[in-house]
């Protein structure tokens, strides 16, 4: 072919090239990291309901985490680690699209309903597992989904190779089948389909089996997996062997409160000591956070100092412990950026080579450069949360913070000094409210509104 041909040629033909990209959903391959050893696992642990306050890294004394807190002092503690939402359904949305989830309606927690196909998150969106499996990994989810109940919402159709879990917001954690539990909560727990035996076993040590035999299968290949315990969401249920260990706690919803979260400890601790006996400790990234923070009052969490909880976007509903580890790569650390759960899925591209869609845009941020001290400055100049179609709004920028209820004036906070909330700046810092409020409406202008109400339910949330 002669070369002097193509100068002529090519411009029209790369012209009309970059048009059909920028009219086709087309995506981008982020340039793995220099220093990385080929595609590394990506584990995700999801705790459920889990208080700010309960770990013991972040000094916890009634309840003991000491895997947890191994977990922490080998990693990157993100001390200002956020989610997306203060409660369950639309935080995974957030948290497996790298989306706010608001951009397409996953507002509110979907009813549990097989039958019904237009509650669950949309199937237009883009899932973490759908880039990693693209990008050679095999994929798995273990535990809650809490994304939709009916065929077109399943796991196996949203990326993932595997799923052993429930399909909504909770579960019983002993097998029980009389109907006065909600049947949500009794629903089969399935693996790839089959109805799991699980008879006579703790739910949650049965999620941390199942996640240790799915690493055992895929040791050998580069995997994904999303492990999203229940606990210590209600009901409030715990083997007494477990219960045993907090007889000095008084208070009985946090003395089972705290069993529920012995019982995702030892199983962190199960997953971590398995992969350090199979030398994966350096081939793989592992993220551990709270989908919301605790729900005060409800399950015996705390989310100390933070304020309020579970529901609410003040600091106790979307605070969360967030640690993010990878051996040999990130140094021990603790972290005070401001940090989302919506990064998860961009550094998780990013570490495998993935590529990203581009035909939409993408809220979360990869956070390796940040973590390493590579780049300077902070991975969000703002993050911002809504609830109820607007019944709540937050904003932060840094550490200046906006609180908004449609029912009352909106509230403004230096979280720098006040991380409880406790003293309202705004007549103080007119121009810095201005500014957020200007931010806040013009996040929203992006937004769509609620794709459908939340259920009606005897348990909040
Ligand atoms: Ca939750």
């Amino acid at each position: 072919m002669a070369s002097h041909q193509l100068p002529s040629a090519r411009r029209p033909l790369r012209l009309l090239l970059a048009l059909t990209v920028a009219a086709t959903l087309h995506t981008v391959t982020i340039a793995q990291d220099d220093d990385q050893p080929g595609q590394p696992n990506v584990i995700v642990i999801l705790a459920d309901d889990l208080g700010y306050a309960d770990v013991g890294f972040h000094g916890c004394r009634d309840i003991r985490t000491p895997n947890l807190d191994r977990l922490a002092d080998q990693g990157i503690v993100c001390t200002a680690g956020y989610v997306s939402h203060p409660f369950c359904s639309p935080t995974r949305a957030g948290l497996l699209t790298g989306r706010y989830q608001q951009r397409f309606g996953h507002e509110n927690n979907p009813t549990f309903n097989p039958q019904d196909e237009q509650t669950g998150l949309p199937s237009g969106e883009i899932t973490i597992a759908d880039v990693l499996r693209k990008a050679g990994y095999v994929t798995g989810a273990v535990g809650k989904w809490h994304l939709g109940a009916a065929a077109p919402f399943h796991p196996r159709v949203r990326g993932f190779d595997e799923f052993i879990g429930f399909l909504g917001g909770g579960h019983s954690y002993f097998f029980k089948t009389e109907a006065r539990r909600s049947p949500e909560y009794l629903v089969d727990v399935e693996r790839n389909g089959q109805p799991l035996q699980w008879k006579g076993r703790y739910l949650t040590d049965v999620l941390s089996d199942e996640a240790l035999a799915f690493v055992d299968r895929h040791k050998a290949a580069p995997f994904l997996l999303y492990l999203a315990y229940n606990a210590p969401h209600t009901p409030l249920e715990a083997p007494p062997e477990y219960i045993e260990k907090y007889a000095s706690i008084a208070d009985e919803k946090r003395r089972v409160y705290a069993a529920m979260v012995t019982a995702v400890d030892d199983g962190v601790g199960r997953l971590l000591d398995r992969l350090e006996d199979l030398g994966l400790d350096e081939q793989t990234v592992l993220f551990f956070l709270s989908d919301n923070g605790g729900p005060v009052g409800i399950n015996g969490s705390s989310n100390q100092p933070l304020r309020a909880g579970k529901g609410s976007v003040y600091e106790g509903g979307i605070r969360v412990p967030y640690v993010v580890r990878w051996k040999g790569h990130l140094q021990p650390a603790r972290y005070g950026e401001a940090v989302s759960s919506l990064d998860i899925f961009p550094t998780a591209a990013a570490v495998a080579g993935g590529q990203l869609p581009t035909d939409r845009h993408i809220d979360g941020v990869n956070l390796l450069p940040y973590l390493r001290g590579r780049q300077s400055g902070a991975p969000h100049e703002t993050l911002f949360w809504r609830t109820g179609g607007g019944a709540a709004f937050a904003v932060r920028t840094y550490g200046d913070k906006l609180v908004r209820h449609s029912d009352r004036n909106d509230e403004l906070y230096d979280l720098s000094s006040d991380t409880p909330e406790s003293h309202d700046r705004l007549a103080a810092e007119a121009r810095a409210a201005r500014q957020l409020r200007g931010l806040l409406e013009q996040w929203n202008s992006q937004l769509v509104p609620p794709k459908w109400e939340g259920p009606r339910r005897r348990q909040p949330l």
